[in-house]
């Protein structure tokens, strides 16, 4: 062992005498070898800064290009809900009208005689279903709704909750209506967005 450790020890000091950064034996060419190699060195320190200062300026660029396709993304939902808000008194059948006719196929999670909910297509929430009458009755929006109404919207609620215990979120979950255009209506045959399966943040945008 002690053999071993002493080999060690003079093959160390043979090495550092060797060493062109040892300060007793520079020779000439020595200092040129140690200054042409700190030179890339330097070089390399400045190409990795500029690279650090690049990844971030690249950072920055991708957080600024996301913010602005988040913000396209809102002035997009607010134009369609503005455009389809002409629409909505004219009494045309929706696209929920051939959802409940199934026309279209939808993925459907509950139905009974006055009400269907099925998944929506765009889901916000890992479980994400919109709870429609099956007769709309003027109900394009909740901002129509009379007296006459209160049966059904009440049914509606009920029916959200039975949603929520069949895809198992009934101990947390969120019923959304948004009613006219400022609040993004599109679709105007009047929808509860059942939303849950994930932490739900308040306030909403
Ligand atoms: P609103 O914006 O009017 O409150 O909600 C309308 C919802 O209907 C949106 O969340 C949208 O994703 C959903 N939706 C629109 N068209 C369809 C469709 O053809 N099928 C399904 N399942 N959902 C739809």
């Amino acid at each position: 062992m002690a053999a071993v450790t002493s080999s060690l020890l003079r093959s160390s000091i043979t090495l550092r005498a060797l060493s062109p950064f040892n300060p007793l034996k520079r020779p000439n060419s020595t200092r040129l070898f140690q200054s042409s190699f700190q030179l890339p060195v330097r070089q390399l320190l400045a190409e990795l800064f500029r690279h650090l200062t690049s990844s971030v300026s690249f950072l920055r660029f991708i957080c600024t290009f996301r913010a602005m396709s988040r913000v396209s993304a809102t002035h997009d939902e607010e134009a369609a809900a503005r455009a389809a808000a002409t629409e909505a008194n004219s009494g045309a059948p929706t696209i929920f009208d051939k959802i409940i006719s199934k026309e279209i196929p939808s993925s459907i999670v509950y139905e009974d005689e006055k009400v269907l909910a099925f998944r929506d297509i765009n889901p916000q929430a890992p479980v994400h279903v919109l709870v429609i009458p099956k007769l709309r009755d003027g109900l394009t929006e909740l901002g129509k709704a009379e007296p006459r109404h209160e049966d059904i919207l009440g049914h509606l609620l009920h029916a959200s909750k039975i949603v929520a215990e069949k895809e198992g979120i009934v101990d947390g979950f969120r019923v959304v209506i948004n009613s006219g255009a400022t609040a993004c209506q599109s679709v105007y045959h009047l929808h509860l967005h059942v939303l849950g399966g994930r932490q739900l943040k308040w306030p909403p945008g």
